[in-house]
């Protein structure tokens, strides 16, 4: 039995890792276009300064993760981020403000005018929404929580989290959890301190890997029972005889099984001769441009305490967020040295994330200084173009997933699996490769 991985993304190796533990009398090959794996989920070392290319860590309040970290035996690589990065600000009104952690500080905080604060003590009086209708994160947010909570609280959180905007962002199939609270209990606050109640234990953590996260990626390689073809990229596959055929590198593979864990505009050419319907579906899933600046200091004033700045559209940046890395967790710098990584473009702005590399440097350094007020010139740059780099969750995107679904059913042996579809933090991905391992394994074992 053969059974071919496409993409080798957090997605493509958990997929593998879980059908290599359930059935490990199978042959897994395990393809990855660029030269690496880890696809989003990759460092870069430069002078001794790790830049994340992309994801940065996982929340621990979600057990994916971890279970996938222990099932694979790497508990020693993870990593912890230090207390002072649960500190966090938003960049607005000209000013840093530092984000509210509890009520008392959210009652004093300059973010919201005493109105806008006044209409977010609202929220348990109003009505819930009664139909399934998908909806804009804007339109939930000023519903429930009123407009100027939405616009600086939601906004900022769209731009750090699908580097995207409420406006666009279907609140449907971004927060699933947000939606089911109104749903469930009638509001958000409401069904907060009930979830609370009933799931009394520790919030969550931001955790990582140390020395990156493409440590971790690394360590999957190694335990990975697989054959892997790195830098081979699929061109195409066909149906043969109940198998599919593979083409890649003018070479074909014959396999029984196969996991598209690409993303789905890669997927989309894939499947293109196979079924042009669900190519075409697959298609319709747009991506958000996002690009990532980094700068390394060997001395700097600054002290970066905390977790690092988002900025509301209405603040009129030109830089989405700051992360404070070195902060956060601490071998990304050597020692006395700091480091920051710049997000830039996304919905907001896309044209600005596929700048020149010198052209997003001035970008990053610019937001800096308006942010931050730090002028010191780095010792090391980093820049990293994503011109697809988030798949854009807007209104619809669930419906279009569930059509999906319907057109890639009639080709048995056929799996689609990554971050394109149901969630794309790393935890949904692994949560999502893991249900997808066990349907490809119960199929096979049925
Ligand atoms: C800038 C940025 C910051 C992020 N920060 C966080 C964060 O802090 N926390 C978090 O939880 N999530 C974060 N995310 C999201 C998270 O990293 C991704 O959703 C997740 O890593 C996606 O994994 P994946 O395997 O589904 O897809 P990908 O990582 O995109 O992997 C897909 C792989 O398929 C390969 N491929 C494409 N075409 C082919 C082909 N024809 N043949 C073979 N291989 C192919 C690609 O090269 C790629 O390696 C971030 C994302 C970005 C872009």
């Amino acid at each position: 039995m053969n059974i071919a991985i496409i993409g080798g993304g957090i997605s493509g190796l958990t997929t593998a890792f879980y059908i290599a533990r359930a059935r490990p009398d199978v042959r897994l090959h395990i393809f990855e276009r660029e030269a690496h794996l880890g696809g989003t989920m990759y460092t870069r070392e430069i002078d001794g300064f790790r830049f994340e290319i992309g994801s940065n860590g996982f929340l621990s309040n979600k057990p994916d993760t971890l279970d996938l970290v222990h099932a694979a035996g790497a508990d020693d690589l993870l990593l912890r981020s230090s207390d002072d990065s649960r500190i966090r600000f938003i960049f607005h009104d000209g000013e840093l403000q530092r984000l509210p952690e509890s009520p008392p500080l959210f009652l004093k905080s300059k973010l919201l005018t005493l109105r806008g604060k006044l209409r977010v003590a609202m929220e348990p009086f109003i009505r819930a929404k009664t139909d399934d209708r998908d909806e804009t994160l804007q339109s939930f947010g000023e519903r429930r929580v009123g407009k100027a909570f939405t616009d600086v609280f939601l906004n900022a959180m769209s731009a750090g989290i699908y580097g995207n905007t409420p406006e666009i962002l279907s609140v449907n199939a971004a927060f699933p959890m947000v939606v089911a609270l109104e749903r469930e209990y009638g509001g958000l606050f409401r069904g907060m301190i009930k979830k609370k109640k009933k799931e009394a234990g520790p919030g969550g953590v931001l955790m990582s890997f140390k020395g990156g996260v493409g440590a971790f990626v690394e360590h999957l390689r190694n335990t990975l029972p697989a054959e892997f073809h790195i830098g081979s990229g699929v061109e195409r596959i066909e149906a043969k005889d109940g198998a599919y055929r593979l083409h890649f590198d003018d070479r074909t593979l014959e396999v029984d099984r196969v996991v598209l864990s690409t993303p789905a505009y890669a997927a989309a050419d894939i499947t293109a001769d196979l079924d042009p319907a669900l190519s075409n579906a697959l298609a319709g899933i747009d991506y958000t441009p996002i690009s990532v600046v980094g700068f390394g200091w060997n001395a700097l004033p600054h002290p970066l305490h905390g977790f690092g700045l988002l900025t509301t559209a209405a603040a009129k940046q030109e830089v989405l967020g700051v992360l404070w890395d070195s902060s956060v967790f601490a071998d990304r710098a050597p020692d006395g040295k700091k480091m920051v990584r710049i997000m830039i473009g996304g919905q907001r702005q896309p044209e600005l994330a596929m700048q020149s590399d010198e052209e997003l440097i001035a970008t990053g350094l610019r937001g800096l200084r308006a942010t931050m007020g730090i002028d010191t010139p780095p010792d090391v740059r980093f820049v990293q173009r994503w011109e697809r780099g988030i798949p854009n969750y807007r209104v619809g995107h669930l419906a279009q997933v569930a059509q999906i679904r319907k057109l890639a059913d009639p080709h048995p042996g056929l799996y689609l699996n990554s971050n394109a579809y149901a969630g794309i933090g790393i935890n949904d991905c692994v949560r999502n490769s893991r249900l997808a391992a066990e349907r490809v394994v119960a199929e096979l074992d049925a």
